[in-house]
């Protein structure tokens, strides 16, 4: 089968063309400033760059342009069988993917009350496949799906109930398709069974969260009732006290649309640094910037401290795995958290794997180490194209 996924952002849109018989990317790409001047569709089609500068006026324009040049490269004379797409909020009701019909499609487009950036452009995105591939399987995959295993203690906040069941307010949790993957990856890295494991997956990009993986369920995770919570991000503010910002609406005179825009887009690594929202921009200026060096250590101290409250929610921890751009990436992140780790967790980093550049899974811990650390490059896409064509 020939699944394409897609993850549509307000003005982007991105894909992947998956061929599940060996499970092989066709092609990947990603449409960026839908609607606005100066767009462009950029690709890897079997390992060649392409790019096209074209404005699109809307997503269907965009994935029109994406299929006209898909048909002529990586699909031939093929044809997608079905779609994947990735949704970020299935809110309280959503687990396991669904094949979208007009209820599905409603209740996603519903669910904008919680997560008013994404689930509006995911909801468009099917909307935009449905009329180009009329009559084909479209199916929604939910990024909060895997932390509907979280137990009610867990997913409470301190706020007043009543409240809370008429917002549905609570911890739901994102970025579930990739801490699913990358727990399964693991337990196959360690030749272990997945229901034997206790896994903490750091999953650690623009956008971060930490996952408890209690014999392959989240028990708990570090992003709440919106992706906002949890370690600082790129532009995100991470946890902090309700109360500053509290502060700042009054002292500032910050309307709910003022508020929204300095915690997900001012602050962070961005905030904090007055550098760049880029880990790569803080790395390298954390020598010379001690701005640079107080955001390293905040994200770097921030993540410990998950990982020291996600052990003892589970009574304990086997494995740590990091992923995402910066799981992935920045041996000096995962060499500072492993470090201040030692003693707790008994980790001790093998510097040398650490160190390497690889995009294959990789257990970067010791043998003797009493918490093995793994390496897992995420690829949520796949696991959407595995779903979808389960589906089908
Ligand atoms: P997204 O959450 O948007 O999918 P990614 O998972 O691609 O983002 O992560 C992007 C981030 O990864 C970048 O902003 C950068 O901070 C970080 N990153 C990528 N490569 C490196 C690297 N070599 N060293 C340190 N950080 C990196």
């Amino acid at each position: 089968m020939i699944i394409l996924t897609l993850n549509a952002g307000s003005s982007s849109l991105k894909f992947n063309l998956i061929d599940t018989a060996d499970e092989t990317a066709l092609a990947d790409g990603i449409a960026e400033r839908i609607g606005l001047s100066d767009g462009f569709i950029r690709w890897t089609i079997q390992g060649e760059k392409g790019r096209v500068d074209q404005d699109m006026k809307d997503h269907k324009d965009a994935l029109k342009t994406i299929m006209d040049e898909l048909r002529k490269t990586a699909l031939k004379d093929r044809d997608v069988t079905a779609v994947g797409h990735r949704v970020a909020h299935g809110g309280p009701h959503f687990g396991d993917p669904m094949l979208v019909t007009p209820k599905v499609l409603q209740e996603i487009e519903e669910l904008a009350a919680l997560a008013p950036l994404h689930n509006p452009a995911n909801a468009l995105g099917i909307k935009t496949a449905m009329e180009i591939f009329p009559g084909k399987p479209q199916v929604a995959v939910f990024d909060t799906a895997f932390h509907n295993s979280i137990p009610d203690y867990a997913y409470t906040y301190g706020l007043p109930k009543e409240l809370c069941a008429k917002y549905e307010i609570r911890r739901y949790g994102f970025h579930g398709t990739s801490h699913r993957y990358v727990a399964e990856r693991t337990a196959l890295l360690l030749a272990k069974p997945l229901d034997m494991l206790k896994i903490i997956t750091c999953h650690l990009g623009n956008g971060s969260s930490i996952t408890a993986v209690n014999k392959g369920k989240s028990v708990d995770t570090s992003m709440g009732l919106t992706p906002l919570e949890g370690v600082i991000m790129g532009t995100r503010c991470g946890s902090v006290d309700a109360g500053a910002i509290i502060t700042l609406m009054e002292k500032e005179n910050l309307d709910a649309k003022g508020i929204n825009a300095l915690l997900n887009k001012q602050s962070g690594l961005l905030g904090i640094s007055g550098v760049s929202s880029d880990l790569r921009d803080i790395e390298e200026s954390r020598a010379s910037n001690d701005s640079s060096r107080l955001t390293f250590e905040t994200l770097c101290y921030g993540i410990v401290k998950y990982i020291g409250a996600y052990a003892a929610a589970m009574d304990g921890v086997d494995v740590i795995t990091f992923t995402a751009g910066i799981g992935e990436n920045s041996n000096s992140t995962r060499a500072w958290v492993c470090n201040r780790l030692r003693n707790l967790l008994g980790i001790e980093l093998n510097e040398a794997v650490n160190n390497a550049r690889s995009k294959e899974d990789r257990i970067i811990s010791t043998p003797s180490s009493r918490t093995a650390v793994c390496v897992i490059p995420t690829n949520e896409e796949l696991m959407i194209a595995r779903y979808t064509a389960k589906l089908v």
